[in-house]
């Protein structure tokens, strides 16, 4: 199965959501007023658009139907289509790449978002495009984290830089830095904790981590890349809003695509955090994974 065919499949319940939703509210011959408009938000917030983004929406549809650009229910859809595939859209969707010398990736995210799965198959798609990586086990917190994060490095049979459990995380990412840079590597992809006893300790950390693989790298991390849980529908936002605001967040990777019925969370994440998707999680195997297609992704919203 191709990996679109897997996407239109995987968003199945979320299609439910979006295009049953705008069924209901824009059928044909039907007339384009304030209830539609109500209506449609409605069907948008519905489908975990988010509030933000919803109104937005709804606002742009309002001033085509004032501009008398459209005129009815049935206009609306593929109208709105353009709109949320423009958003999607802007500010680029292809990952960062150093001018010379190693690309520094740092992956952050809550655990259980993804993060590890995430970066064993970021690896394998680096790799696959030529690249050679090397993996930086930053997130020193948790034993099992570094033990999780080897057994990816094996399957990818990429070199991966360790520090014993409880080691300062900037240090490893030094060290992952400098090894990229002696052993002439693509890419550094640097793994961070996902929790530690405070929301400000974890941001801290991440700061020190950005400021010390400077120290081998002047212009890394040339690419921040935050894992999100698309199950989490509304928490998903907030969470990027969060972590954006600590570390500038450079790109995403929205896990678990597959299955859920809270893909829409996906466009205000865009939307409201002023990041691009990057990357997409498809399933639990290293293959599962997509880079964004904007464009794609809005017609497997779309059309039923
Ligand atoms: P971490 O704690 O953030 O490092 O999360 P893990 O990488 O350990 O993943 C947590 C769980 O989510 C595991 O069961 C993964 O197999 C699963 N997972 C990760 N990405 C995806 C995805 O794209 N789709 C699905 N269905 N499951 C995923």
């Amino acid at each position: 199965m191709g990996l679109f065919q897997k996407l239109v499949q995987g968003l199945a319940k979320t299609r439910a959501a979006i295009a049953g939703g705008l069924k209901k509210v824009l059928f044909l011959g039907r007339r384009l007023d304030e209830d539609l408009l109500r209506e449609l938000e409605d069907a948008l917030l519905e489908a975990d658009v988010g509030p933000r983004t919803s109104a937005a929406l709804v606002a742009e549809v309002r001033a085509a139907w004032k501009a008398k650009a459209l005129a009815s229910g049935d206009e609306v859809a593929p109208f709105l289509e353009r709109q949320v595939a423009e958003r999607l859209r802007s500010g680029g969707n292809a990952i960062a790449r150093a001018p010379k010398g190693p690309t520094v990736v740092l992956v952050c995210g809550v655990n259980g978002s993804g993060k590890t799965t995430s970066i064993g198959k970021l690896t394998k798609f680096l790799k696959r495009g030529g690249g050679k990586v090397i993996l930086g086990a930053a997130d020193t917190f948790r034993a099992a984290a570094v033990e999780q994060l080897a057994i990816w490095s094996e399957r990818n049979g990429v070199e991966i830089v360790r520090q014993a459990s409880g080691a300062d995380p900037a240090a490893v990412a030094f060290d992952a830095a400098a090894a990229g840079q002696a052993r002439g590597a693509d890419y550094v992809v640097i793994d961070t904790a996902g929790r530690l006893h405070t929301q400000k300790n974890l941001m801290q950390e991440l700061e020190k981590i950005r400021r010390v693989a400077k120290k081998a790298i002047p212009d890394a991390p040339h690419e921040t890349l935050l894992v999100i849980d698309a199950t989490n529908g509304q928490n998903a936002i907030r969470q990027a809003e969060q972590f954006h605001k600590a570390v500038t967040v450079t790109g995403i990777f929205v896990t678990k695509l597959d299955g859920t019925a809270k893909a829409g969370a996906l466009v205000a994440i865009r939307d409201v955090v002023g990041v691009p998707v990057k990357f997409v999680g498809t399933g639990e195997t290293i293959d599962d994974i997509a880079v964004f297609d904007p464009d794609a992704f809005t017609a497997a919203l779309f059309d039923a």
